[in-house]
């Protein structure tokens, strides 16, 4: 990493705090003032936010904090969110193949269960569980996926025989297809892509606004991968989140300025962290992605996303800051 790609993702963040006013507009403009002009004025006034939980990894701390707690078992939720604009759904993330639910160690292979094992039910998995909202795959307008990793992007195979948009930073796509060609099971699972040429893979470069009206904003935080990107979103209740995915495995992460115990680039996972708890501190809520004393206070789809739970573990925290 050198310091003028740091200072230009700190650019980045603070244009995003600033309120992401000049840097809606991309490349997707068509795209976007289409769908702009479907879903009609004031049909989505801000979006609603149905979080899921497929199953979970059995880790240790050291692989979410690390050097923390080393040896300590964990076992984290794995999470994605279903959001709804107007008449438009999209995904964020898909978490793990359903696969993970028959045979895990065959699917993730011997090296990678043995620090991350799915504990997953059939009916876990993210085709099955946006039945509780009425979708089926084909029915969304877009999935955005925060990185390639194994417990997020696991069931975009769902997606083939649709033209739904799966839109991922082209820096990630690049580490995706690497990884694919050496044909090695790490966290980017060669499997997870064995459809990837018969799906509707766009990339994005930067910030990106999905539905061109500033509620839904994809944003790189790069770290945690080289192409990882966060989301932050406008709830139709006014409020500020940010789906933090894996730039914020835990609260503990951020509070602590732990960095993630897989990562790229640590310096960098580390400045993701740090905006994040400013971002806290004048209300947004961040939502880490395998948080279990998070995730266990949380209700989940068909219910909202709701902030239960999250103030006063952020108060509590920041009482001695
Ligand atoms: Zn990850």
């Amino acid at each position: 990493m050198s310091n003028e790609i740091s200072r230009r993702n700190l650019l980045r963040f603070a244009a995003l705090g600033a309120g992401v006013a000049s840097v809606g507009a991309l490349s997707f403009a068509p795209e976007a003032q289409a769908k702009k002009k479907k879903s009609a004025p004031g049909s989505a006034k801000g979006v609603k936010a149905y979080p899921f939980v497929c199953g979970i990894l059995k880790t240790q701390t050291q692989y979410m904090l690390k050097d923390t707690r080393v040896g300590t078992p964990m076992n984290i939720p794995v999470t994605f969110f279903v959001l709804r604009h107007g008449d438009d759904w999209i995904a964020f993330d898909t978490g793990d193949n359903a696969m993970c639910a028959k045979d895990p160690v065959g699917y993730w292979g011997k090296d990678v269960t043995a620090a991350y094992y799915p504990v997953m039910a059939d009916y876990e998995e993210f085709k099955v569980q946006i039945k509780k909202l009425g979708l089926s795959p084909q029915k969304l307008k877009a999935v955005v996926l925060s990185h390639g990793h194994l417990d997020h992007a696991g069931a975009i195979d769902n997606f083939v025989g649709t033209d739904v948009p799966i839109y991922l930073q082209a820096k990630e796509l690049e580490i995706i297809k690497n990884a694919v060609a050496s044909g090695k099971k790490t966290a980017y699972i060669p499997d997870d892509f064995k459809t990837l040429s018969q799906l509707n893979i766009k990339t994005v470069d930067g910030i990106f606004d999905v539905f061109g009206d500033k509620t839904v904003i994809a944003f790189p935080t790069p770290g945690h991968t080289q192409g990882h990107q966060s989301l932050a979103v406008k709830t139709y209740d006014g409020k500020q989140l940010v789906l933090a995915a894996d730039a914020m495995y835990t609260l503990e992460n951020m509070l602590d300025a732990i960095p993630p115990g897989l990562a790229w680039d640590i310096p960098q996972a580390v400045e993701a962290l740090t905006v994040f708890k400013v971002l806290s501190m004048i209300g947004t809520e961040v939502v880490p992605s395998h948080d279990p004393e998070f995730w266990k206070a949380k209700k989940l789809a068909p219910d909202l996303f709701a902030r239960a739970g999250y103030k006063d573990a952020i108060l509590t925290a920041f009482a001695d800051v």
